[in-house]
């Protein structure tokens, strides 16, 4: 389904067609701007030290100028094109940890245009691991700077489809390797502190960090998308409300209930929302559980026990309430706040437009 002006090329995600790769070199190389697949979601790739080719990043996705772009590299010998001083400290993590879906937050050297960091003095920096990102930054030679490819503040993107649904038209270029691995975008933290704090909770959970960085890192309440940050940005991107669908989305957190009292109070919830008609994202078990209740269409993230299955399907599950001509409001599970699963329910936070807190007395009003 290509738009006008956007070329779309099929690439194989693990063994992804030279000729692909040169084509899309080339657009970067031109100043052009190519969707390519990641590991954790499409990114929107631009040459990184190219003003020109940065700033239309942040037109066409409509993004506010002080929101940074994550600089995209190959591997720990281009980080010095990045950032000056890296401690030792992070470059041991880097060598375990990269390529992968782990971006940190390091001083910015004076050669990288500081619109790329909306203007800050550090630079957010990660190698991917999707063959299709790694290819195509070897083959530029040069870092890329890669924001998600979606309209800000809508999903980000986890299919091709996705991505010209937002910026179809806008780009030159998608490169379509099918679906993404993850599903969530990279886990972001600032390794200039110490204990390294997690600015957005991704694919790598904190007891991972830990483990990675041999200490407790913090994860601050607005990491699990609790609060918005309302101090010094740490990390621009906090202020905004983020992955929303356009209906209002209620979340019910499961506050200091047992499993059983979570579902029941979920079930009332639904039910007294069906006459509008709602769409339930919920885990299979709850699905399952819950049965068929009339005005309740469920969109099954996967199964609980699995959070990376969840994390996979929660954009297109986000997409999917927008799309669901029978309902008018959506109704959220929550999930457990472990590993990826921080993730899940940070996202879920922020793209909520209410949160529930299961209790024993049903809340007066809904919407
Ligand atoms: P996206 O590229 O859409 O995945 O978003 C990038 C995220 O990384 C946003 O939440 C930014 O605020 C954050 N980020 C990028 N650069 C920096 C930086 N220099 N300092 C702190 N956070 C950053
Ligand atoms: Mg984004």
């Amino acid at each position: 389904m290509a738009m006008a002006g956007t070329r779309v090329l099929r690439v194989d995600p693990l063994n992804p067609d030279v000729r692909a790769i040169e084509e899309a070199t080339e657009v970067l190389r031109a100043g052009g701007l190519v969707a390519f697949p990641t590991e954790t979601v499409y990114g929107l790739g631009a040459d990184a030290f190219n003003v020109r080719a940065v700033l239309r990043v942040f037109e066409v996705k409509e993004r506010p100028p002080d929101n940074p772009l994550i600089v995209h590299v190959s591997g720990i010998h281009m980080l010095e094109e990045v950032s000056a001083d890296v401690p030792e400290e992070v470059l041991r993590v880097l060598e375990v940890a990269w390529p992968g879906p782990l971006t940190v937050v390091l001083r910015r050297s004076s050669r990288l245009p500081s619109v790329v960091s909306g203007g800050l003095d550090t630079v957010a920096v990660r190698a991917p691991a999707h063959p299709v990102a790694l290819k195509l930054i070897e083959s530029f030679g040069r870092p890329v700077a890669a924001p998600s490819a979606n309209l800000s503040g809508r999903p980000s993107p986890t299919t091709a489809k996705h991505v010209l649904e937002d910026l179809g038209g806008r780009v030159d270029l998608v490169l379509d390797a099918g679906e993404t691995f993850f599903g969530v975008e990279s886990t972001v933290v600032d390794v200039l502190r110490d204990p390294p704090r997690v600015l957005r909770p991704g694919p790598i959970g904190p007891e991972e960090l830990e483990r990675l960085f041999g200490k407790p890192v913090e994860v601050p309440d607005y990491a699990r998308g609790l609060e918005l940050y309302t101090g010094a940005p740490p990390s621009p991107g906090l202020k905004y409300r983020h992955y929303a669908p356009e209906k209002s989305l209620l979340l019910v957190e499961r506050g200091s209930c047992s499993d059983r009292d979570y579902l029941e109070y979920l079930k009332g919830v639904a039910t007294r929302l069906a006459t509008l008609g709602v769409a339930l994202i919920a885990s299979s078990e709850t699905a399952g559980e819950l049965g068929t209740i009339p005005g309740v269409e469920v969109i099954v993230l996967g199964s609980r026990a699995n959070l990376y299955e969840v994390a996979k399907n929660l954009y297109t599950a986000l997409r999917g309430l927008d799309r669901l001509t029978e309902a008018s409001v959506g109704l959220a599970e929550a999930f457990e706040e472990r590993g990826i699963g921080l993730a899940v329910m940070n996202r879920l936070r922020k793209a909520s437009s209410r949160r529930l807190v299961c209790s024993s007395a049903p809340p007066s009003t809904l919407i």
